[in-house]
């Protein structure tokens, strides 16, 4: 499970200065659920050797009315939804009454929080500092985020109260592939888990454990074992009062994470929309193995239908190794089909690739099409291995490997890939120089 940080703060005092730092660290995708979370960023950053969501939360101001109460109501909810607070404060600025009544939040939550005095840039710390002790919330730590400083001391604390990370995947094995259902709100995620677990070859163990929102569903198909990761929480709601807003991109993050397969279900009716797009770019990013269900397809005049096929070729190239299935959820048509994506991209995720092999495709795929030149020298490729599963990583050995452009990594990637036959996971080359 992957732990979740949230920025908070009211507005300029340098919380996406301090995101963008964080998360530039590594090629992160940066999406921005804009109508979805109204002006809540998510990324996801490596600290210290730790991979955490970050959330922007945007600014909460105090005394919020209108769009600005519901502004600070989604904030409120981002840090229901994390492990670790950051409260950001101005030093310039001094103590508001603002970051009173946020303060005034936060303590009610009881969730692990650190202050964050920043801009301390150009100011008297020892007196600029003073006014944040009295708040008397989390430890305290200066920071100029535009320029870094004090950043890593406050990371290298925040890591220590990371939650422990989540058990190897070996350990769960006995519960079977575990599919993650994800997609924007309304696109028919509850439907689709129904009727996955409506099935007669399905048989349901209801007793999920929950983590956070999600439901894990175990259950049996055709006595092969599956865990259900059910983002809409549909086996939960009917207890609850239908929560404000049932969809969470944290949740759905931590979905993927954990899934070896994602199911990303798309509304065939309203076509491919960005968010479709963001969520595709996170289960690429996390490496899962995907499969992309075009729901309600039902009842699609011909012509709709041809022009949604059209665009899927045109957006989704991307993704060309990924299934797509069109279904109709409601009425169960197509459902049945996603197994067999299902399991061969599993198998494909997941695949034992012996080195020798591996090392064969390399050669051949180096004979019909040579590595540049670079200062005159050639880029040396030699031997390949397996680096890990789920998604696949081939880690290949050579010389100036770091020269090596980005076209030559698609050319190999596309070797490996159509040489094993891996279908519906993302493949990841890696580099190593020397032996
Ligand atoms: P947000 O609204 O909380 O996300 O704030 P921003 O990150 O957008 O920052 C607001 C302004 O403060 C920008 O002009 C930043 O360049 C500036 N800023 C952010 N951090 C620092 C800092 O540590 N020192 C100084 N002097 N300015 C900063
Ligand atoms: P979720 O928010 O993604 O969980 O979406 P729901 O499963 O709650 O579905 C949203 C709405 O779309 C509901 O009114 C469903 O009845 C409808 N819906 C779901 N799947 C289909 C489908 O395949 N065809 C049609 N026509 N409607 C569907």
């Amino acid at each position: 499970m992957l732990p979740v940080i949230a920025l908070v703060g009211r507005p300029n005092v340098g919380k996406s200065t301090l995101f963008n730092r964080l998360t530039k660290s590594r090629d992160a995708l940066v999406a921005n659920y804009a109508g979805l979370t109204r002006d809540r960023k998510y990324g996801e950053a490596e600290i210290n050797g730790r991979n955490v969501i970050l959330v922007d939360t945007g600014g909460i101001s105090g005394g919020e009315e209108g769009i600005d109460a519901a502004m600070a109501q989604q904030s409120m909810q981002a840090i229901e939804e994390a492990d670790i607070v950051l409260f950001l404060v101005d030093c310039r600025a001094g103590l508001t009454p603002a970051d009173q009544m946020i303060a005034d939040q936060l303590r009610t939550r009881s969730k692990p929080t650190f202050l964050v005095a920043n801009k301390v840039d150009g100011v008297n710390p020892d007196i600029a500092l003073a006014p944040f002790y009295e708040l008397g919330i989390g430890e305290l730590f200066p920071t100029t985020a535009t320029h870094g400083r004090g950043v890593r001391a406050l990371m290298e604390r925040v890591v220590e109260d990371l939650p422990e990370a989540a058990a190897p995947v070996e350990e769960e094995e006995a519960k079977g592939i575990k599919i993650a259902i994800v997609g924007r709100p309304n696109v028919g995620k509850s439907t689709l888990v129904n009727r996955l677990l409506g099935e007669d070859r399905v048989v349901v163990y209801d007793q999920p454990g929950t983590t956070r929102d999600s439901v894990y569903i175990n259950y049996e198909r055709d006595d092969k074992p599956y865990t259900l990761i059910d983002t809409a929480g549909i086996r939960r709601r009917k207890n609850i009062k239908e929560s404000v807003e049932k969809f969470s991109i944290v949740k759905t993050l931590q979905a993927v994470e954990d899934a070896n397969v994602v199911v990303l279900v798309i509304d065939a009716r309203e076509g491919l929309v960005d968010q479709d797009m963001h969520l595709m770019g996170s289960v690429i990013q996390a490496g899962r193995a995907l499969v992309v269900a075009l729901n309600k397809w039902d009842g699609l005049e011909a012509d709709h239908r041809d022009f949604v096929k059209t665009e899927l070729e045109r957006r989704l190239r991307f993704v060309d190794f990924a299934d797509i299935h069109f279904i109709s959820a409601l009425h169960g048509t197509g459902v049945g089909n996603l197994y067999q994506s299902i399991e061969s991209a599993y198998q494909s995720a997941t695949d034992k690739l012996s080195t020798n092999h591996l090392t064969r495709i390399l050669q051949w795929a180096v004979s019909e099409h040579q590595p540049p030149l670079v200062h005159g020298h050639r880029i040396k490729l030699r031997y390949a291995h397996a680096g890990g599963q789920n998604p696949p990583v081939i880690v290949i050995h050579g010389n100036q490997t770091e020269q090596v452009p980005s076209h030559y990594v698609r050319y190999l990637e596309k070797t490996f890939r159509k040489a094993l036959d891996l279908h519906g996971t993302p493949v990841k080359i890696e580099f190593r120089t020397g032996a």
